[in-house]
């Protein structure tokens, strides 16, 4: 099945706004709905003229309807770094859960396929790895870091009711930390953060040791994935992410490299219930779906860091 009529919440976010600008480009009409918490419209600015795209202001833990036929709801919509979603605790739990639900409505009501962005999170501090989707997590549920792991699980769990009690066409993608342009510099997340340090000549600051890992991929990958997963018949929950693991000392190293930059880089304080490591076990995606990440990661960084390089220098810019 190819989606004509598609609906994609928290699409004026970062990975929301490059699914809708890449199903646009396949040839769908593109229903981009989004609060603007995390978000903003300048993300979608760019697609505003295009006759088969609509962006509609809505909350979605109030009242969603959507006129006319939709035949996939892309369900991308929550804060998702960790500063945005301590800042915003009980939104969070609020959109992974209420905002679930109304979207899984939408979905059911239209007969739509529904695909939920779950996260490498529902695995918590994970004592298995590489994280296979068979793992069921090790979330401290009372834990600052919860009001995100647990709402993503209920969501997992509301898909999966959903499916199995009202037939609705569901999937799961984990997906795991993806990176690119339109990430905010003060996001909180590493690379952003990273990148505006070094840019800035300012400290680089790793958290912890910086011997905890992740695996990072870059933003057109973890599109490719989740839209190979739309137009599959697969339920998941699958893992969307790049296996290539490394340090955050060492991502840190590799962005002041890349950037020519010679700030110093400080050690910090590492956040509570911060994973340890971080891994996908991708071989379900690739025997499921047939996908792989293609971009490695020096060639993903030095896209970012060209992006950002241009954003700084505009914000830099005196108003005329
Ligand atoms: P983002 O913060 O850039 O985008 C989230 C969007 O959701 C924002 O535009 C925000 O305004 C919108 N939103 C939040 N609450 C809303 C509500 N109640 N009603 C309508 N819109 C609302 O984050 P992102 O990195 O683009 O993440 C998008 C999705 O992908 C999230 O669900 C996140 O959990 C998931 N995800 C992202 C990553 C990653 O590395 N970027 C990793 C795992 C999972």
């Amino acid at each position: 099945m190819t989606a004509h009529r598609v609906v994609v919440t928290g699409g004026a976010g970062f990975l929301g706004s490059h699914l809708c600008e890449r199903l646009l480009g396949g040839g769908a009409s593109v229903i981009c709905m989004d609060n603007f918490l995390t978000g903003s419209p300048g993300n979608v600015e760019h697609l505003m003229g295009r006759p088969r795209f609509r962006l509609i202001e809505c909350d979605l833990t109030g009242f969603v309807h959507v006129p006319g036929e939709v035949d996939l709801v892309l369900h991308f919509a929550s804060a998702a770094s960790p500063t945005d979603y301590l800042r915003h605790p009980i939104a969070t739990l609020k959109v992974g859960s209420l905002g679930t639900l109304h979207s899984l409505g939408l979905a059911r009501e239209k007969g739509a396929r529904f695909v939920l962005a779950s996260t490498s999170e529902v695995y918590g501090d994970p004592l298995e790895h590489p994280q296979r989707e068979t793992y069921w997590g090790n979330v401290n549920p009372v834990g600052p870091r919860s009001v995100y792991d647990e709402a993503k699980r209920f969501a997992e769990s509301l898909t999966t009711a959903y499916r199995n009690s009202h037939g609705v066409d569901t999937a799961i993608v984990r997906i795991f930390n993806t990176y690119g342009p339109r990430m905010r510099p003060h996001d909180g997340r590493a690379i952003p953060t990273f990148v505006r340090q070094a840019l800035n000549g300012e400290p680089i600051t790793v958290t912890g040791d910086g011997s905890q890992t992740r695996s990072i991929c870059y933003v057109d990958d973890t599109v490719q994935g989740v839209l190979t997963l739309a137009e599959s018949g697969f339920e998941g929950p699958v893992n969307i992410g790049n296996p290539s693991e490394l340090s955050m000392l060492r991502l840190a190293m590799t962005i002041r490299d890349l950037t020519g930059s010679s700030s110093p880089i400080v050690f910090v304080d590492r956040p509570v219930d911060d994973p340890a490591v971080r891994r996908p076990d991708t071989s379900l995606a690739a025997r499921r779906l047939g996908w792989r990440p293609e971009i490695d990661v020096t060639t993903g960084l030095r896209r970012t860091i060209s992006w950002f390089e241009r954003e700084l220098l505009e914000t830099s810019r005196p108003a005329s």
